[in-house]
């Protein structure tokens, strides 16, 4: 974003692309060519708006030496057409959505659902031996009963509207696995769920942008029973299933990692190449501040975390104003914060914070911020954060912060018996909020200054 990182075409440059219809909205071109320029791979991906012709357009494909397609709506079947060759797990999905050039032709694979189960497991989700519920049974849903049933799931609860699409999902997968695995329900007959929490994975459209205030179910009787929700949709980046399961303390995901996996799995088919967690959380990040103005650099985290010492040696190195909220806020007020909190209480001073952010916000040239360590506890400043730019958290250990902090006797927090254990316990309640709020996390631990600081602009160079 801040520079012209294109690569340098020439003779040996390999083609891959997108066929679909439409195509423009299209954000594989960026997962793609973030790949190649990170695997150092002579290779460019174009999106092809395939309107009419697709055998057509995958001959032509494979005569102009084209390395590998992804596919998509709405050819996903009638692509199998077009090939010589087709994967097990895609034959049983019905649906290919990456063509791998081999001797004879295209070979069709289904990136989708892998990418589904490759995001879940970086999530620290597993489904192997498991119950699932999955709502709705659309195309999706029914990729997804086909995949838990091929990852051997114990049991998928498939809740619909249409109760009679379930069943015909239900009866599909079963008879095609030779097993009773799926159970089809409609979208209320939660009695039906067993009493143990589940995984649930969301494969209706409803509560996607800009229709983000629906939601296919807001039932207590059905978040009850759920630990963790995976809603497939990615915009907004928490769709108001989400947020119901949250408040009924399960975590929640959205499917911008599947989206990810599914065009990393094939990246990695094409060029013959792996594609690591850190790379894959690298490109993660790049498509979370995808379309962001990312007008201001923000540091956020504990104190002792090197806010404000990074943010001065990031506004020297990038030649960027550095303002630091907390010191802002009593220039303005005329007394320090520990005077606000003492004549004012808390609540007063988190109003500051949040007229603070507001008046930031409408700043016009970009600047670097340090904030305080409370600030982002607050929902309305962290969506605030969100929309003023890149969000960077400074994680740091609880030993790493005492090490930094325990001979400052300037920080009223820290002027009790146990400073260790109270850093431990804001530690604990804080870091949720501060890794919500972020949109770059980086371990600072053993790091030195400069290897921090060449992280971060490593990131806001995107
Ligand atoms: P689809 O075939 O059109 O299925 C839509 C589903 O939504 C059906 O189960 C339908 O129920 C249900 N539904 C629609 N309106 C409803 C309403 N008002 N109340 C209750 N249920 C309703 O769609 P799809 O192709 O499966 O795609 C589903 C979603 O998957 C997409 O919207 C997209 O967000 C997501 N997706 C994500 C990725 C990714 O990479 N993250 C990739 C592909 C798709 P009925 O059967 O009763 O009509």
């Amino acid at each position: 974003m801040k520079e012209d990182q294109r690569m340098e075409y020439d003779g040996k440059t390999r083609l891959c692309g997108l066929i679909g219809n439409p195509v423009e909205h299209t954000i594989s071109p960026l997962i793609h060519n973030t790949l190649a320029r990170l695997k150092n791979q002579n290779l460019v991906y174009v999106p092809f708006h395939v309107k009419e012709n697709l055998s057509d357009a995958v001959k032509g494909a494979y005569a102009l030496n084209v390395l590998g397609m992804n596919v998509t709506v709405p050819y996903k079947s009638d692509v199998m057409e077009s090939i010589v060759d087709i994967d097990e797990l895609a034959e049983r999905i019905g649906a290919v959505n990456t063509l791998v050039r081999t001797e004879n032709g295209y070979k069709g694979y289904n990136t989708d659902m892998p990418g589904l189960l490759r995001g879940m497991q970086s999530d620290g989700i597993e489904i192997e031996g498991k119950d699932v519920v999955i709502v709705g049974a659309g195309g999706v849903a029914r990729a997804v009963a086909v995949l838990c049933a091929f990852s051997k799931v114990r049991k998928v609860y498939l809740m619909n509207r249409t109760v009679s699409k379930a069943e015909a999902i239900a009866n599909e997968v079963n008879n095609s696995f030779h097993k009773e695995i799926v159970t089809a329900l409609g979208l209320h007959d939660f009695d039906s769920l067993p009493d143990e929490k589940m995984l649930a994975i969301q494969c209706t459209n409803i509560g996607m942008h800009p229709d983000v205030d629906s939601t296919p179910i807001e039932d207590a009787e059905f978040f009850e029973k759920i630990h963790t929700v995976y809603d497939l949709i990615y915009n907004p980046e928490e769709t108001k299933f989400m947020k119901l399961a949250k408040s009924y303390g399960a975590k929640a995901y959205n499917g911008l990692k599947m989206l990810l996996y599914q065009g990393i799995i094939a990246f990695e088919r094409w060029t013959d190449t792996k594609v690591s967690e850190e790379e894959a959380n690298y490109v993660y990040r790049i498509l979370k501040l995808r379309g962001k103005e990312c007008k201001h650099l923000i540091l956020i985290g504990y104190m002792g975390s090197g806010k404000s010492t990074l943010g001065i040696k990031l506004s020297y190195r990038l030649q960027t104003p550095f303002l630091d909220t907390d010191k802002q806020i009593e220039r303005e007020q005329g007394i320090s914060i520990s005077d606000i909190f003492a004549n004012h209480g808390e609540a007063y001073f988190r109003d500051l914070e949040t007229n603070q952010l507001e008046k930031i916000k409408k700043e016009t040239s970009t600047l670097i911020l340090s904030t305080g360590g409370g600030l982002p506890m607050r929902e309305e400043n962290r969506k605030l954060l969100k929309e003023m730019g890149m969000v960077v958290y400074l994680k740091a250990s609880s030993q790493t912060i005492y090490d930094r902090v325990k001979t400052d006797t300037t920080r009223p927090l820290l002027q009790c018996d146990n400073p260790k254990e109270k850093i431990e316990k804001m530690l604990l309640e804080r870091g949720p909020f501060y890794e919500e709020a972020a949109d770059v996390i980086i371990e600072t631990d053993g790091k030195t200054c400069e290897e921090v600081l060449s992280e971060i602009i490593m990131h806001w160079n995107v």
